[in-house]
C-alpha cells in the first residue's frame, strides 16, 4: 500500500525528468536535469554511466533542496530501452554503455539470427543481446573470473538507489531475449553470453529497499522502496491515461506509432509487432514509417498552418494516398519495397495537403484494424499524443473517419507515466 509519496524518474536521451506523485495520485512536482547527449559517430552511440550518475546526483540534490525527498516512500524509474553495460559483482561498471541506437553489433546480430526464433525481439544489431555480446567481446581477457553482470540502463539506476544488484523488469528484458509468454529465459540466450542473465520480474514489483547511504545522503526515509520499472515508451503510454483492456494510444510524431492493451500477446516480426507484459494484460505495439514528417517534406510548418485554413474536410479527395518519405513499410503493411503513393497531385495545394492527411488517417485506421484482428480485442478509447495533435484538420479527420473514440492524452510525461505502475493492476 502507498504510505507516502512516489518519486517517478524518466531517464531520457537529453536529460532525467522526475515527478513526485501523492498516494492519491496527484502530481505534486515536476523537475528536469539536463544531460549531455550520447557520443555518436556512424554506427556508434555510447554514454558513460558516470554521466547518468552525475546527472542523477544533481537532480537529487535539487529535489533535496526543495525538501521533497523526506516524503518519498516509493521510487520507480523508466529508461531508454536496450541501453546496456556490463558491471562487476560490486556494481562497478566494466564497460561504457551502448545506447539504444548503437548499431555496431552487426556480427553478433548475424550469430543471434542462427539461434533465435523469428518472433524474438533479440534480433538486429541494436538488440540488447547483440550489444551484450559485443561488450563481452570488447573485454576479452579482462573478463572477471565470476563473470559479468548485465545492467540495462534501468538496472543501473535501480542499483544506484539500492546499492545492490536488482532484478530487471520483463519489459526491458524483452530485447535481451526474455520470453514473457513463458516467463523465462530461453536456453539459446544463455548459450550466446558469458554473463549471467538477470532475474526478471513484472513491472511494478518491489525489488529492493533504498540503501542507508543513499537515504542519509539525500534525506530519503530509510524504508523507501524501489520498484521494477519499464521502458521509456511504455512509461509514455501509461502517462496518456490508457489503462483498461482495449485502450490505445496513437503517437502522432514524425512517424506514427500505435499501442493497444490486449489480453493476448501478438508477435508478428514481419509487421514489427511485439508485445510487452503489463499485469494480466499485454501492450501490443506497431509503428508505421509514415507520419507528420511527410507533411513537412512538401510544405513548411507556416505553409501547412495557412493551408489548413482553406481545407474543407467535408469534401473528401478520394485520392487514396499512402504517403511515405522513402519506399518501404513495416506496419500496417509489411513490404520493404512499398512505394509511396502521392499522385495524382491536385493543382490546389490545400487539396494536396488534405489528401496527404487523409492518407495518414487511413494508415492509422488500417493499423488499428490489424491490431484488433490479430488480438481479438475491441478498441475502446484511443489516447493521442505528439506534435500531430496541433494539426486541427488531422485531428478532425481522425474524429470522423477512424471509427473509434479518440481523446487527447491526459499527460505525456513518462516520469509521471511510470508512477502509474503503482496505481494500476492491469486486470482483464
Ligand atoms: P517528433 O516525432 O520528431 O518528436 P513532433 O511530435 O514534434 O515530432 O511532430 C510531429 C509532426 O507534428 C510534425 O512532423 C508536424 O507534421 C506536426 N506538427 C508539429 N508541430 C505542429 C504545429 N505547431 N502545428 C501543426 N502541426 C505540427
Amino acid at each position: 500500500s502507498l504510505n507516502g509519496n512516489i518519486l517517478g524518474l524518466d531517464i531520457g536521451t537529453s536529460g532525467i525528468r522526475a515527478t513526485v506523485v501523492s498516494p492519491t495520485n496527484v502530481l505534486l512536482h515536476t523537475i528536469q536535469e539536463e544531460m549531455p547527449f550520447p557520443i555518436r559517430d556512424n554506427l556508434i552511440s555510447e554514454q558513460s554511466p558516470a554521466v547518468w550518475q552525475d546527472t542523477l546526483k544533481r537532480l537529487l540534490n535539487r529535489l533535496q533542496q526543495n525538501s521533497v525527498l523526506s516524503g518519498i516512500k516509493h521510487i520507480v524509474a523508466d529508461a531508454t530501452s536496450s541501453s546496456v553495460l556490463l558491471m562487476d559483482d560490486h556494481l562497478a561498471p566494466l564497460t561504457t554503455a551502448l545506447m539504444y541506437d548503437d548499431k555496431r553489433a552487426i556480427e553478433q546480430a548475424t550469430k543471434i539470427s542462427k539461434y533465435a526464433p523469428t518472433n524474438s525481439a533479440a534480433h538486429g544489431a541494436s538488440s540488447t543481446l547483440a550489444k551484450v555480446m559485443w561488450l563481452e567481446g570488447s573485454l576479452q581477457q579482462k573478463l572477471p573470473q565470476n563473470g559479468c553482470k548485465i545492467a540495462h540502463q534501468i538496472d543501473w539506476v535501480n542499483s544506484f538507489f539500492t546499492q545492490a544488484l536488482c532484478p530487471t523488469d520483463a519489459n526491458n528484458a524483452l530485447k535481451l531475449g526474455f520470453n514473457p509468454v513463458e516467463n523465462k529465459w530461453p536456453d539459446w540466450v544463455q548459450k550466446l553470453v558469458n554473463s549471467s542473465l538477470p532475474e526478471v520480474v513484472i513491472p511494478g514489483t518491489i525489488i529492493g529497499k533504498i540503501s542507508q547511504t543513499v537515504a542519509d545522503t539525500y534525506g530519503f526515509p530509510n524504508d523507501a522502496q524501489v520498484y521494477a520499472g519499464t521502458t521509456d515508451s511504455i512509461a509514455a503510454f501509461l502517462a496518456s491515461g490508457a489503462k483498461n483492456l482495449g485502450d490505445a494510444t496513437s503517437s502522432l510524431g514524425s512517424t506514427i506509432s500505435l499501442k493497444l492493451l490486449t489480453d493476448k500477446p501478438i508477435f508478428s516480426p514481419e509487421h514489427g509487432i511485439y508485445s510487452h507484459t503489463l499485469g494480466e494484460l499485454w501492450l501490443v505495439g506497431g509503428a508505421s514509417n509514415t507520419g507528420g514528417a511527410v507533411l513537412l517534406k512538401y510544405f513548411s510548418l507556416p505553409e501547412i498552418l495557412s493551408l489548413l485554413e482553406e481545407v474543407n474536410i467535408n469534401q473528401p479527395t478520394n485520392l487514396d494516398y499512402y504517403p511515405l518519405l522513402t519506399p518501404g513499410e513495416r506496419f500496417p503493411i509489411a513490404n520493404n519495397a512499398l512505394q509511396p503513393r502521392v499522385s495524382p497531385r491536385p493543382s490546389s495545394d490545400s487539396k494536396f495537403l488534405l489528401a496527404l492527411i487523409e492518407g495518414l488517417v487511413g494508415i492509422e485506421k488500417l493499423g488499428y484494424e490489424l491490431l484488433e484482428e490479430l488480438s481479438s480485442t475491441k478498441i475502446q478509447t484511443i489516447y493521442t499524443t505528439g506534435g500531430g495533435t496541433k494539426n486541427d484538420v488531422w485531428m478532425a479527420l481522425r474524429e470522423t473517419r477512424l471509427g473509434y473514440k479518440t481523446k487527447k492524452a491526459a499527460q505525456t510525461d513518462a516520469a509521471f507515466g511510470v508512477t502509474q505502475l503503482l496505481f494500476r493492476s492491469f486486470c482483464r
